[in-house]
């Protein structure tokens, strides 16, 4: 039999589990960070379901709190922007390679080459590489959003082989020339 610990909220005997758990605090730490990850892959549609049903139905009440909490500590969480601006940085890069990728390879991975041009070996270089509109309206679309905020788009959208195409640098280029699109408007009066 272990030594008797009471629980001080409940005046019970602690459960062994609970014991062992206060013995080796790093071990369970990792023990419960591990189960917890296997817990969410598994389940992950699933809590991502009720986390955005949570979400929409209290979004007043989480903006608040959130608010409150960055006016209170706001000197804080300053200073740990600034210290961490790099790491955050280089995250953000890596996330949006790893989403651009993603959005290329759903739309197919070469150049939709409409002009057949002779390529050569950069039909598929994903460095040069641009999503199109193919109806057009890019430009709104990319102030709205932003360069990210499309991609997200893209990737959410199912019927994106629809509405766009990926064209490399070239192309796209030309396709923007043959549209106007890159003069100026011309004035109604004039
Ligand atoms: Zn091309």
């Amino acid at each position: 039999m272990g030594k008797i610990i009471i629980d001080q909220y409940t005046n019970m005997d602690l459960s062994p589990k609970r014991k062992w758990q206060l013995r080796h605090p790093d071990q369970a730490k990792k023990l419960i960070k591990t189960s917890y990850k296997k817990y969410y892959l598994k389940n992950k549609e699933k809590l991502c379901k009720y986390q955005q049903k949570y979400y929409k139905e209290n979004r007043g009440k989480i903006l608040e709190k959130k608010e409150k909490y960055f006016l209170n500590n706001k000197d804080r969480i300053q200073q740990y922007n600034r210290m961490n601006i790099n790491r955050k940085r280089k995250w953000e890069i890596k996330n949006r390679d790893k989403l651009r990728i993603e959005v290329i390879q759903l739309l197919g991975g070469k150049c939709a080459n409409p002009y057949n041009i002779e390529h050569g070996g950069f039909m598929n270089d994903t460095r040069c590489l641009q999503i199109d509109h193919i109806y057009g309206g890019g430009n709104k679309e990319a102030k709205e959003l932003g360069s990210r905020g499309i991609l997200y788009k893209v990737l959410k959208d199912s019927n994106r082989k629809l509405k766009y195409q990926l064209l490399c640098a070239n192309c796209n280029w030309i396709k923007k020339v043959i549209n106007n699109e890159n003069s100026k408007p011309l004035y109604k009066n004039s």
